[in-house]
């Protein structure tokens, strides 16, 4: 079976298609979409691209960061403003992987995969799709509904205080790759003591996740062994672990507060 590429010069028109045509599929970078094609998915017979530059496009004004949702992350290694987020794309992939990856499409990859949406989650990014500003957690909860077809345009936030994010991929020695658990948190303090925390979770259910109890149970906590506790006590609370081939869900669920706490008192 022949595949269409349809290539349009805007976001509009590509979405308007993707919503009549429920057998074409967005193309960001292909790395997965081309993939399902070669293995024999027949549930879609056509790509969408799109070719408005603005999707491939770093901004930042105010100290708020706006990321189109073409950009690779390699894009994101090459910008020195966006260093601190250094280690969530350097996460993805090898190489080969990070020229092609786009944002969007890490939006949508399921786990193992999504470690670039983890990080997104601990920034409190906005996820501008069709035009519609959603919050990150709002469009992952969505993305096999509501926001299944149309195009993600963009991802927005505040460039986290010097810092502030924290972000662990956590894998095999061998095979290295995919992530066991991937966690990624922006933490504020004031004279020692945890003032806000946002803390994102990945492998630890069929999307990446936000862990709201843990978050709750850091803040106005002192950012050491005993201030922690009570947050490695709940770090669980939410979670439904995926089994892959990598780990199993108890493995998983076994490692977190290890992991965990060295992320929050490294
Ligand atoms: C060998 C290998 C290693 C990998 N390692 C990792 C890893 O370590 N960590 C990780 O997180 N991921 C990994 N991935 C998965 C993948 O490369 C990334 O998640 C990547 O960011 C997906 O982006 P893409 O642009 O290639 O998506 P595509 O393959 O183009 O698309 C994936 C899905 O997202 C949709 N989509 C893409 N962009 C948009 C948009 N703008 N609007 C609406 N829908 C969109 C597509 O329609 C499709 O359904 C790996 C993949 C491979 C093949």
């Amino acid at each position: 079976m022949g595949l269409l590429l349809r290539t349009f010069q805007t976001a509009d028109e590509a979405s308007a298609t993707l919503k009549a045509d429920h057998a074409s599929r967005y193309l960001g970078g292909g790395t997965l979409l081309v993939r399902r094609a070669n293995e024999g998915d027949i549930s879609f017979s056509s790509y969408v691209r799109v070719v408005d530059k603005a999707l491939s496009e770093i901004s930042i004004a105010d100290g708020r960061v706006r990321v189109g949702a073409s950009v690779t992350m390699a894009q994101i290694l090459a910008s020195t403003e966006l260093s601190p987020l250094g280690p969530a794309a350097r996460a993805v992939g090898g190489p080969a992987i990070r020229n092609m990856a786009t944002v969007g499409g890490n939006l949508h990859a399921p786990p193992p995969y999504g470690d670039f949406a983890v990080a997104l989650i601990a920034l409190g990014a906005l996820v501008d799709f069709d035009g519609r500003e959603v919050p990150v957690t709002d469009f992952l909860a969505g993305r096999d509904g509501v926001f299944s077809s149309g195009v993600i345009r963009s991802v927005s936030f505040a460039l986290p205080a010097e810092g502030s994010f924290r972000f662990a991929k956590v894998s095999r020695v061998k095979p290295k790759g995919t992530a066991v658990v991937t966690i990624a948190a922006v933490i504020e303090e004031d004279s020692g003591v945890i003032t806000s925390a946002r803390v994102a979770y990945g492998c630890l259910a069929d999307r990446p996740i936000r862990a709201k109890v843990v978050e709750g149970a850091l803040v106005g906590k002192e950012r050491s062994r005993d201030g922690i506790a009570e947050a490695l006590a709940v770090a669980h609370e939410g979670t439904t672990p995926i089994t892959d081939a990598v780990a199993s869900a108890w493995y998983r669920g076994e490692v977190l507060p290890v992991h965990l706490a060295r992320l929050l008192l490294g």
